[in-house]
């Protein structure tokens, strides 16, 4: 537990939450701020700051998780889809540094926005970049 981090405190109890989902490692509880209503957050109840903290073997635990509350927030909401979205560090959004998943009831018509995308100059630009990242892999 990181005694200044808020889901620490919600996993703890400390603080309450509309929690829709718990496992012995994930909880899921409703985003008190949503983008849709039935916004929900999952997340592994130990602290790990973000998505390269977590230990691998949660993995498995975290995406049943995310599997479990999508399917009930789309049975629940009648949502038309559903985004996954995962911030990590400030400049990617993330307020709350302790590993989270959003999970985002969509409807037909909502006017949600992602992001614009760009392209690259050429196909070299890419296949360089692609080669970049595959030597980056560790
Ligand atoms: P992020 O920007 O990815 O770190 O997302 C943090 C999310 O946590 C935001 O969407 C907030 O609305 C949400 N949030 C912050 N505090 C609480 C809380 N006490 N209960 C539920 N959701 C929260
Ligand atoms: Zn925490």
């Amino acid at each position: 537990m990181n005694n200044d981090c808020i889901f620490c405190k919600i996993v703890a109890r400390e603080i309450p939450c509309a929690k829709v989902f718990e496992s012995e490692t994930c909880l899921g509880f409703l985003d008190i701020a949503p983008v849709n209503k039935g916004h929900a957050l999952v997340l592994p109840k130990a602290h790990h700051p973000t998505l390269w903290d977590m230990p691998t073997e949660l993995a498995e635990d975290m995406f049943a998780a995310m599997k479990s509350v999508s399917l009930a927030v789309r049975e629940a909401t009648g949502a038309d889809g559903l985004n996954v979205m995962q911030n990590n560090l400030e400049p990617a959004g993330q307020l709350v540094p302790h590993l989270h998943f959003h999970l985002i009831p969509r409807f037909g018509g909502d006017g949600l926005q992602l992001w614009d995308q760009g392209s690259y100059a050429s196909g070299d630009e890419m296949d360089e970049l692609a080669s970049k990242i595959r030597n980056a892999l560790r």
